[in-house]
């Protein structure tokens, strides 16, 4: 009786083993330890890259073209959500049939969209980056207010050039921490965006004044991207520095003014 006692703590302990192993790997630690890959991935690219950047992986046009950029897309899109913990759901894809240069956020279904017209004018991943960057920040406020975003409609709102401002900026944020160079963003728009007369009865915000407000904010937040590297030698951005001078030096003078009345008013 002993023996068949003892055999039995012996059979039950080899049984427990696998059990033991398969508790080790609980969704929580497998979390923790994509949240350590995703961190280290990130710090490895900033280090080894010296702010390098990835020219387009998916820009050949023909037969396979919207699986190859759709690929890219939701590759990117997924990284920049991971990367940054958002936790609101949304979709990506790809239209062959749109030659117009834009890309959207479906508020209802938070499906971010890109046209092949604009995919065609982006030279380095991190320019898509941006794009799915600034989207994926209408995407997060489409959640905002009573029943799930049910009443969220950005076109009733009169400061509709400072959300399109806003999400350019946390695009910046989301880029820098999923390993992108934020310098991408300031080209990709610098080609996009419209120079009319006026922005007055605009949604977005005139370009020189659009490009300047993301250029400070990096200048200030993430100095260490200005530093030699490949995309402040590209001639989009060199010609943006000309172009947006004027508007830049507006901001810093504004900058400086608010600073100088926070000092008479602690005085
Ligand atoms: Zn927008």
């Amino acid at each position: 009786m002993k023996k068949i006692f003892w055999l039995f703590v012996i059979f039950s302990f080899f049984i427990s083993q696998p059990a033991f192993c398969a508790k080790k790997n609980t969704s929580k630690n497998i979390e923790d330890l994509a949240k350590v890959i995703v961190k280290i991935k990130t710090q490895q690219r900033l280090k080894d890259s010296d702010y390098s950047v990835t020219p387009s992986r998916s820009n050949k046009t023909g037969s396979g073209e919207r699986v190859r950029r759709q690929k890219l897309i939701r590759e990117i899109g997924y990284n920049l959500l991971n990367s940054n913990e958002i936790d609101k759901r949304m979709t990506f894809s790809y239209s062959l049939d749109y030659k117009d240069p834009n890309a959207y956020a479906t508020l209802k279904t938070r499906r971010i969209n890109v046209n092949k017209g604009l995919f065609d004018m982006i030279d380095y991943d991190d320019e898509l980056a941006f794009i799915l960057g600034h989207e994926i920040s209408h995407a997060i406020d489409s959640y905002w207010g009573p029943a799930n975003g049910l009443f969220y409609n950005p076109q009733f709102n009169f400061v509709h050039r400072r959300i399109e401002s806003r999400c350019d900026l946390r695009s910046i944020d989301f880029m820098v921490k999923a390993g992108y160079n934020p310098i991408a963003g300031l080209i990709i728009m610098n080609k996009l965006s419209d120079q009319p007369i006026t922005d007055y009865f605009r949604t977005h915000p005139i370009g020189t004044k659009r490009l300047a407000t993301m250029y400070v904010y990096i200048r200030d937040t993430y100095p260490d991207f200005l530093k030699d590297n490949e995309l402040v030698k590209n001639p989009v951005y060199k010609n943006f520095l000309i172009t947006c001078k004027k508007d830049i030096d507006k901001i810093d003078k504004k900058l400086q003014d608010n600073r100088n009345k926070e000092i008479q008013t602690e005085n």
